[in-house]
C-alpha cells in the first residue's frame, strides 16, 4: 500500500506547524521532564525530547534528581509544585523509574490537563505512542473505521490505548499477547497490524498474507550484531509483499511517538491558556 507520508516526513511536518503556531504565542508552552537516576535509555530519550522542544520553540525544563536524596514523599512535593505554577502545561515523569516509587500514585499527581504522557485514567490526553500511531495514520487519510486489526501487545503503555483508539474508530479489533497460540492466523487476516512485543525480527514473511495493508512496527530491539531494529523482518516482508507498508526502525514509530508528546503539550497549552488563540488570530 503506498501511502501519502512516512513517519519521518509527518513528523516533520507537524514540528514546521507546531514552530509556527508557538512563534505567534505571547506565552510559550513549557514542558517538565522529570528523570530520576542515570538511567542510559532516559538519558537518550529525554535528550531526544529536549531536541524536539528546542527544534519548536516549546520551553522545556529537565529536572534530574537523585533517588537517594527523595523519598516519595519529596517527589510528590515536587511533582505537585510543578502542577500548581501555571507557567508549566506539561508534566512528564521519564520512564523507567526505581522501583522504591508507586508510579500510579506520582502519575496521580500530575492534573488531568498537564499529564501530556497521557498515563492518568482521566487523563486528557492519549499515551503518545498510540496517538503518534493514529495520528500518523489520519495524515495518511487511512481510516480505521471497518478495518480488522490485529494488535500483538497488551500493556497499559502501548496495546491498550491503541486498542482503545481502534474500537473507537470503528475498527474490529484483535489483541494478542504472549499465550496466543498462533498470531499469525490474525495477523493473515488483518489490515493493519501494530506489533510491539519486543522481540528482534520475530515475524517475517511467512506470518502475513497479501491482504495486508500497514504494519506499525513498535519493537525498539538490538539485533545479534547490535543494530538497532524492530519485531519485524521488514526487508523479509517488503520483498514477499511490495503492497504490504512496513514502518522503518529506526525512523518509524519513535518519532511518531515523540511528535504526540509535543502534540499533546499544545493542547495542553491551548487549554490552559484559551487567550492565547486569540493571539494567534490576531497575528494572522
Ligand atoms: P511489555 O510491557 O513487555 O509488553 C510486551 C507485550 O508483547 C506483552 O503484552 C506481551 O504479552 C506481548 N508479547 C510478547 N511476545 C508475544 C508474541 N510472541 N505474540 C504476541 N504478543 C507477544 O513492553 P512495552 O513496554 O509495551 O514495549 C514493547 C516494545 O515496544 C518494546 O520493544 C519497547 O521498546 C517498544 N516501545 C517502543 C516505543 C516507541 O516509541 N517506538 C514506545 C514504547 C515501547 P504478555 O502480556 O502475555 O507478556
Amino acid at each position: 500500500m503506498s501511502l501519502m507520508l512516512t513517519c519521518r516526513e509527518y513528523a516533520e511536518i507537524t514540528k514546521a506547524s507546531i514552530k509556527s503556531l508557538v512563534e505567534k504565542t505571547k506565552k510559550k508552552p513549557l514542558l517538565v521532564i522529570i528523570q530520576i537516576d542515570n538511567d542510559d535509555a532516559s538519558n537518550r530519550y529525554t535528550k531526544w525530547k529536549k531536541l524536539d522542544c528546542d527544534k519548536t520553540g516549546i520551553k522545556c525544563l529537565h529536572t534530574k534528581i537523585n533517588s537517594e536524596n527523595y523519598d516519595e514523599e519529596d517527589l510528590i512535593t515536587l511533582i505537585q509544585s510543578y502542577d500548581c505554577d501555571s507557567n508549566v502545561h506539561g508534566i512528564i515523569i521519564q520512564l523507567p523509574i526505581p522501583k522504591k516509587y508507586n508510579l500510579e500514585r506520582l502519575q496521580n499527581c500530575i492534573s488531568p490537563i498537564k499529564d501530556v504522557d497521557g498515563f492518568r485514567r482521566d487523563s486528557m490526553h492519549k499515551p503518545c505512542t498510540a496517538q503518534g500511531i493514529k495520528d500518523w495514520l489520519d495524515a495518511n487519510d487511512y481510516n480505521l473505521e471497518g478495518k480488522e486489526v490485529v494488535v500483538l501487545n497488551r500493556s497499559k503503555v502501548v496495546g491498550k490505548p491503541f486498542v482503545d483508539i481502534a474500537i473507537e474508530s470503528g475498527a474490529t479489533v484483535t489483541c494478542c499477547n504472549s499465550k496466543t497460540r498462533f498470531p499469525e492466523l490474525y495477523m493473515q487476516k488483518a489490515d493493519l497490524v501494530v506489533s510491539a512485543i519486543g522481540k528482534p525480527k520475530f515475524f517475517d514473511a511467512s506470518d502475513f498474507d497479501y491482504g495486508v495493508e500497514i504494519v506499525v512496527d513498535v519493537g525498539i530491539n538490538e539485533d545479534a550484531n547490535g543494530n538497532l531494529c524492530g519485531d519485524i523482518d521488514r526487508e523479509d516482508v517488503i520483498t514477499e509483499y511490495p503492497n504490504i507498508y512496513v514502518t522503518p526502525v529506526p525512523g518509524g514509530v519513535g518519532l511518531l511517538t515523540r511528535t504526540a508528546l509535543l502534540t499533546n503539550v499544545m493542547k495542553a497549552f491551548f487549554e490552559l491558556e484559551p487567550d492565547e488563540i486569540n493571539n494567534i488570530y490576531e497575528v494572522n
